[in-house]
């Protein structure tokens, strides 16, 4: 079954909202095992409204369109699919009832164009609104399915969840089940040149690969007639793309971020941590305290951002300064040390680096990032040398940097 979303929305089209409905509901159908082949938007206008509609319906089994319920005149989509699929608007008395109640509870007052919004073309599906006033539709006709949703995102996802979703499990044959990997430390072009044979393959499961900031994710998708069935076909394959990969380049799986699954290694293993921060001024502490429950390990972060501060928080040597500076591996090694004792931690993590625009010479160029280590007396360091702006540069040194502590302790914990 090959599915379109067309957004309707002028607003969408002049840069004023994000279309947030098409990621949502692109990810919704992609979890029902449904190929999303085209997004269009299009604006409040009639004849480009009336185009694009024509064309999705021709290309497309299934066509979800978000907007244009409202009670105005230029909400526009009900009517144009009444009139795609030839059929009569007709008033839904239940509809009407529950508009005027919503009006009521709201206490406002209802205009006659709020009348607009109980009417639906003959013989469809009504989804009821419990989050405002405009119902949702599915019109099935001659093998093609229309589904019409409001444009608001807390009207339209419990419509979607509640009316769409079970509507659409009545089309799959068997259940489907997803499970994602996610992968650091290797690009999507290098996880596409080591597994694009069973990408490629596309057998059961399917395995979609997608690119995010800082990660890879594969998404492995089975099909069969029950879950257990299902999670037996990714299992084997899981294991071929691990083996292929790297068991160590796949830090997570699911909704897993990097920080829970450093967090959980420090809480397990009773290891407390520090952090002094140069570049990253405090992102990376930031990012590891996003998961809760990290009070027991996490002792103290610092921004030393200063050589002053390096020296007298850190007892960073003046000489080291002077001789290496402070983007250097002898700096970001003095920094690691210095935190941990200073703050009685067995781990220390410490970031130095050029975050640019400026301050960017030949040898030190903007990008070039020294992370330090402390583990209970080893210290170890990292050169990094990363792309982009000075937001790029300063997120990907935290995500390269608690990637880089995930593996070292998982390297210190085997011994
Ligand atoms: P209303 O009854 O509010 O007029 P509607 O079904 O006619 O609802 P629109 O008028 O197209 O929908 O959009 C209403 C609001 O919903 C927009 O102002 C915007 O805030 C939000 N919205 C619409 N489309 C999208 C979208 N594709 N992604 C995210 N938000 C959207
Ligand atoms: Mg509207």
């Amino acid at each position: 079954m090959k599915a379109e979303i067309l957004s309707v929305g002028t607003e969408i089209l002049l840069g004023d909202i994000v279309n947030t409905n098409a990621q949502y509901i692109s990810r919704e159908l992609a979890n029902l095992g449904i190929n999303v082949y085209y997004e269009t938007v299009v604006g409040d206008n009639p004849e480009r409204l009336k185009a694009a509609y024509n064309f999705a319906l021709s290309r497309a089994d299934i066509v979800i369109t978000t907007g244009g319920l409202g009670p105005t005149k230029d909400d526009l989509t009900k009517e144009i699919a009444a009139e795609y699929f030839n059929k009569k608007l007709i008033l839904d008395n239940k509809s009407l009832e529950e508009i005027i109640k919503f009006f009521k509870k709201i206490n406002r007052e209802l205009s006659e164009n709020n009348k607009k919004q109980a009417y639906f073309p003959e013989g469809c599906i009504i989804m009821e609104n419990h989050n405002g006033t405009a119902p949702g539709c599915i019109i099935e006709e001659n093998n093609k399915i229309a589904v019409l949703l409001p444009g608001p995102p807390k009207e339209m996802i419990p419509m979607l969840n509640e009316g769409v979703i079970p509507y659409l499990k009545k089309f799959q044959e068997g259940t489907l089940i997803s499970k994602v990997l996610r992968i650091t430390g290797i690009g999507e072009s290098s996880v596409d040149n080591i597994i694009g044979y069973i990408i490629d393959r596309q057998l059961n499961p399917t395995v979609a690969p997608y690119a995010k900031d800082n990660e890879v994710i594969l998404r492995l998708t089975a099909k069969a007639n029950d879950e257990e069935t299902a999670y037996k076909l990714i299992e084997p394959v899981e294991k071929e793309i691990r083996d292929k990969l790297g068991d160590i380049n796949v830090y997570g799986i699911e909704n897993q971020t990097i920080e829970e699954v450093v967090a959980k290694l420090l809480i397990d293993n009773k290891l407390t941590i520090s952090m002094a921060e140069s570049c990253t001024g405090g992102l990376l502490s930031g990012q590891l305290i996003n998961y809760p429950g990290i009070s027991s390990v996490f002792i103290e972060g610092a921004v030393t951002y200063s050589n002053a501060a390096k020296m007298a928080r850190l007892k960073v040597k003046e000489d080291t300064l002077n001789k290496f500076g402070a983007v250097s591996r002898q700096c970001a090694a003095e920094m690691a040390e210095g935190m941990a004792k200073a703050a009685g931690t067995n781990i220390g993590v410490s970031t130095t680096g050029i975050a640019g625009p400026d301050g960017g010479t030949v040898e030190k160029p903007v990008g070039l990032v020294y992370v330090g280590l402390y583990i209970n007396g080893v210290i170890k360091t990292k050169k990094l040398n990363l792309a982009g702006n000075r937001q790029k540069v300063r997120d990907r040194a935290v995500a390269s940097t608690l990637d880089w502590l995930r593996r070292e302790l998982i390297e210190y914990l085997s011994r």
